[in-house]
């Protein structure tokens, strides 16, 4: 049965995000850029200590375990950091909170998919600058009346890094904006624009759980930004949803973020595999962006991406692939252990010769 028009007409209908798929059966899982490793051993530990009846209480509105272990890890103040259910959660309330003035945001017309998706659920009005013919932001384009910007570093799906130099300009130019630099793939890049957040009240830093720590599956996302701004991102939080973060997110994020020997280590060894596959990809014709991510960004000249990343999925092998236009013919390619990578390279090598 449809539902009638007059229904209709006042229900919110929005066009969601996709996220990629999860197939349920084994794969070769290089469609979202999840991390092959497990996560900092601590992180077992801290999930054997849990009682189970202690699920019957609510976690600690506040997360404090957590907001202290990456308060110490990043020499910030407690209040100077807010934690959400992955970073989605931060960045979809910081979109909520900060994005109000009626001025368009702005952020690249090739960029992270969820951008245009809450700008779109909050009425939130927006402009995307393009970027170059190699892929790059161009700072330029958000010296300009805006209502906030926000993009990643490094981009997505591109992977290209810039350096803090670049945030600074973005940030002397837009004084009185909100700027959110979305750091999910940092830690495989260079600086981190934390260092920036005492020097600027207009910067907002998010990162996750989800990609160098290995915990996709807990969801843990955080910002770091001015006592000020956290306190509103807070009060926002408490008017929607108070108890975010489940007691096994709480003791399982803070372990992993003591152990930073680990994250440095399995860090190293995707950065090894990924220059690697460059290597490998480059050999067999494919082109593509100066990865600093946990994926690369490539494409063929000579065969279409859609095609070969129907033939990967029959194959078992899974990566991502948009239909949008300008990057239609490019496929977007996590960094899996070495031998994920190895099967990945016999198929093309099979199906390119
Ligand atoms: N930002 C970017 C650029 C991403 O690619 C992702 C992962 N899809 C996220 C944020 C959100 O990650 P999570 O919610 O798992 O922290």
């Amino acid at each position: 049965m449809a539902v009638r028009a007059e229904l209709l007409k006042n229900i919110w209908s929005v066009e969601p995000y996709v996220p990629g798929e999860q197939p349920q059966e084994k794969v070769v899982k290089l469609n979202t850029n999840e991390n092959p490793y497990p996560p900092a051993p601590g992180v077992q530990e801290a999930l054997a200590s849990l009682d189970p009846a202690d699920f019957r209480l609510y976690p600690d509105p506040a997360s404090g375990v957590l907001v202290k272990a990456l308060a110490e890890n990043y020499k910030v103040s407690e209040d100077q950091i807010f934690v959400g259910v992955g970073s989605d959660d931060v960045l979809a309330l910081c979109f909520l909170t900060f994005f109000n003035s009626g001025k368009p945001i702005l952020f690249p017309d090739i960029t992270y998919s969820f951008y245009k998706v809450w700008a779109d659920l909050y009425r939130i009005p927006y402009e995307c600058p393009e970027l170059d013919k190699d892929f790059r932001i161009v700072k330029e384009d958000y010296y300009r009346q805006n209502g906030g910007i926000i993009f990643p570093n490094p981009n997505a799906p591109t992977a290209i890094y810039e350096e803090l130099d670049f945030i600074e300009d973005v940030l002397e130019h837009n004084r009185d904006s909100i700027v959110i630099v979305d750091e999910a793939y940092v830690d495989f890049a260079g600086r981190s624009a934390m260092e920036l957040v005492g020097k600027y009240d207009n910067l907002i830093v998010t990162q996750t759980f989800s990609k160098a720590r290995s915990m996709a599956g807990m969801r843990i996302g955080y910002a770091v930004s001015d006592p000020d701004l956290i306190r509103c991102l807070n009060d926002v939080k408490y008017s929607f949803n108070s108890y975010t973060m489940s007691r096994a997110a709480l003791v399982c994020g803070a372990a992993a973020v003591k152990d930073r020997d680990y994250l440095e280590e399995t860090v190293r060894k995707i950065k090894e595999t990924r220059e690697r596959t460059k290597k490998e990809l480059a050999e067999l014709g494919f082109e593509f962006t100066d990865s600093k991510a946990n994926f690369l960004f490539a494409r063929h000249p000579e065969h279409d991406a859609g095609q070969l990343f129907e033939e990967l999925k029959k194959a078992n092998i899974y990566v991502r692939h948009w239909k949008d236009e300008k990057i239609s013919q490019y496929l977007r390619i996590t960094i899996g252990t070495d031998e994920e990578m190895d099967e990945l390279f016999d198929f093309l090598r099979k199906r390119l010769s």
